[in-house]
């Protein structure tokens, strides 16, 4: 076990102290969590974990190889409405894509957003790191540049996506020219993958990849293909990635400040309560309810470089996934509120 340093100290006591108002500490976080090589991601990222882990460990794998492979699954996979292939679309039903990704041992970053016809924006994103001198391309250049580097362009819009997207837009308003469907489900907004991974050897990454908000207005991004708020990754301290509200995460420099936290000694789940904390205190009255609370969901999810990993979310519920040696799994994730 790690020496515990006084500030960790300080902070966890107060964390204890806090618990009775906020919830907190969540009763995982008692549980040593120092396993390196280690990959978290969202919810949605069980089998990239386990995919990601396995290539570090039994293949030797460069850590965002791995955290890329990992996240593909979720792209590729045209069930995951939020991200890459079958993505709910903007408004006027095109799917475009963010994604963005940093490599700890090199210090490069790439990003791509507003990204149509191409299933991986993380591989985009990737080769905008690998060959160019740049780190963010968008819309049309960011399509030219990838069907340049050899991606096949494809119709990401799936007939799930596409009747869904149909679905509200009938719904919006009772006096346009649209006629409504009477069975038109609600549909979930929002989603992305993140995934963060350090190897045996203390490096790491980070890659994030959505759709983005579904029916947003054309043009908008989120906070997935921009470093520091949809990911971040210094070699020196950790990785860290977001989901959820991309404006909030955006707002407050979300991943970059978990990575911040760490480096000033708070254990990844506290980074990233810190965080949410800072997200909140930054937040514009028109979001909050009543009682002060954000009316958002916002995730966070971060790794050490000692193979610490720990994530947490606005309100209870969300679980992340883990892969480290006790196998791929889901774990709850501490929460600033409970239900209630
Ligand atoms: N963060 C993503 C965005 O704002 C959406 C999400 O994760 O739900 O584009």
């Amino acid at each position: 076990m790690p020496e515990i340093s006084r500030r960790t100290f300080l902070h966890l006591s107060g964390a204890v102290a806090a618990a009775s108002t906020a919830g907190l500490p969540h009763p995982l976080r008692a549980r040593p969590r120092r396993t390196p090589p280690v990959v978290v991601a969202s919810g949605n990222g069980l089998r990239g974990v386990e995919k990601a882990y396995r290539m570090m460990t039994e293949e030797g794998a460069d850590p965002l190889d791995a955290a890329i492979a990992g996240v593909n699954i979720q792209e590729l996979d045209p069930a995951d409405q939020s991200v890459g292939l079958g993505g709910l679309p903007d408004e006027r039903g095109v799917v475009t894509l963010d994604a963005s990704l940093m490599h700890g041992p090199t210090r490069r970053a790439g990003a791509v957003a507003a990204l149509e016809d191409i299933a991986t924006p993380s591989l985009v994103a990737k080769a905008v790191m690998d060959y160019t001198d740049h780190v963010i391309l968008v819309g049309k250049g960011a399509r030219d540049f990838a069907i340049r580097m050899g991606f096949k362009p494809q119709n990401l819009l799936t007939e799930q996506s596409r009747r869904d997207w149909l679905a509200w837009k009938t719904s919006l308003n009772a006096r346009d020219n649209w006629l409504e469907w009477p069975d038109a489900a609600a549909k979930h907004t929002d989603g992305t993958i993140h995934m963060s991974a350090v190897t045996a050897a203390g490096d790491v990454s980070s890659v994030t990849t959505t759709s983005g908000l579904a029916w947003k207005i054309p043009g908008r991004i989120g906070d997935s293909p921009i470093v520091g708020a949809g990911q971040y990754c210094d070699n020196a301290t950790g990785a860290a990635g977001a989901t959820g509200r991309g404006e909030a995460a955006i707002q407050s420099c979300g991943s970059f400040l978990a990575v911040e936290f760490m480096r000033q000694g708070y254990d990844p789940e506290d980074a990233c309560l810190e965080t949410l904390r800072r997200v909140v205190a930054m937040t514009e009255d028109r979001l909050l309810d009543e009682q002060g609370r954000p009316q958002f969901g916002l995730s966070f999810y971060a790794v050490h470089k000692d193979g610490r990993y720990g994530a947490a979310t606005m309100y209870e519920g969300p679980q992340f996934a883990v892969a480290s040696a006790e196998g791929a799994r889901l774990e709850p994730m501490a929460f600033l509120y409970p239900n209630d």
